[in-house]
């Protein structure tokens, strides 16, 4: 076997680079990176598309929940618009935490309706949700798992892990992350440069390679489902999940 000419008809055969964890300014308020910088930034690292996790919150201080998903579906708009302008597809995403602890967890497959429903279980905790409120058509990844501060949650209740999480101020223990998802038989893994800042070199660390690109955030949901990507660290550092 020649692993090179492997590794390059795998590289051919899984042409679509996707980022699957990245943050917008002014939705995520610990990124400061606009939607349009967003666009740009990874039209030149050569990406077909990003999906935008803006953290989802629930906003304890009363403000109006109709105001606050507006603004977060802003700058996912915004950056879609221009998207389209640039050839960058942009997926919506969400990176929600319950008001229980400080876990994070992204959604693959999301829509305003969605979003929606969503907000009003986030005080209900991961249990409750996970139980009663039925996604078939997305999917649930816990992020950086194994970060400082995450609570362990019941496996069962996730999709899947993000076990390659790549912000660079933060240590996600990736190799324990691994471990974890597979002694718990977690199908679905995932890998995101957790995009917030710039000047610090972690635009574009990690992608999800596929075979064809996803129309939108359903069909991704849909195509994390079937296994049938690549994850490439860095660039040209391929895993097979
Ligand atoms: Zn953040
Ligand atoms: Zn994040």
């Amino acid at each position: 076997m020649n692993l090179q000419a492997l590794k390059n008809e795998l590289l051919s055969e899984y042409p679509y680079r996707i980022e699957l964890h990245a943050h917008t300014s002014p939705a995520s308020s610990c990124s400061e990176i606009t939607p349009q910088e967003l666009v740009a930034t990874y039209k030149g690292l050569v990406y077909d598309a990003v999906v935008i996790t803006n953290h989802f919150l629930y906003q304890s201080d009363g403000r109006d929940k109709e105001d606050y998903i507006n603004e977060f579906l802003k700058d996912f708009e915004e950056a879609q618009a221009i998207g389209e302008e640039q050839g960058v597809t942009i997926y919506l995403g969400a990176e929600i935490r319950f008001t229980e602890n400080n876990n994070d967890y992204l959604i693959f497959g999301v829509n305003k309706e969605l979003l929606w429903e969503i907000y009003d279980l986030l005080p209900n905790g991961i249990e409750n949700f996970r139980k009663r409120y039925a996604m078939p058509e997305s999917v649930f990844v816990q992020a950086h798992p194994k970060r400082n501060g995450m609570q362990p949650v019941d496996p069962a209740l996730l999709d899947g892990i993000e076990v390659f999480n790549m912000h660079p101020n933060h240590n996600s223990r990736v190799g324990i992350a691994a471990m974890y998802a597979k002694e718990h038989h977690i199908s679905i893994v995932t890998a995101g440069s957790d995009f917030h800042h710039r000047n610090q070199n972690h635009e574009g660390v990690s992608s999800l390679r596929s075979a064809v690109l996803p129309k939108d955030s359903f069909e991704l949901a849909k195509l994390l489902k079937s296994g049938d990507y690549l994850l490439e660290i860095g660039r040209n550092n391929i895993i097979i999940p």
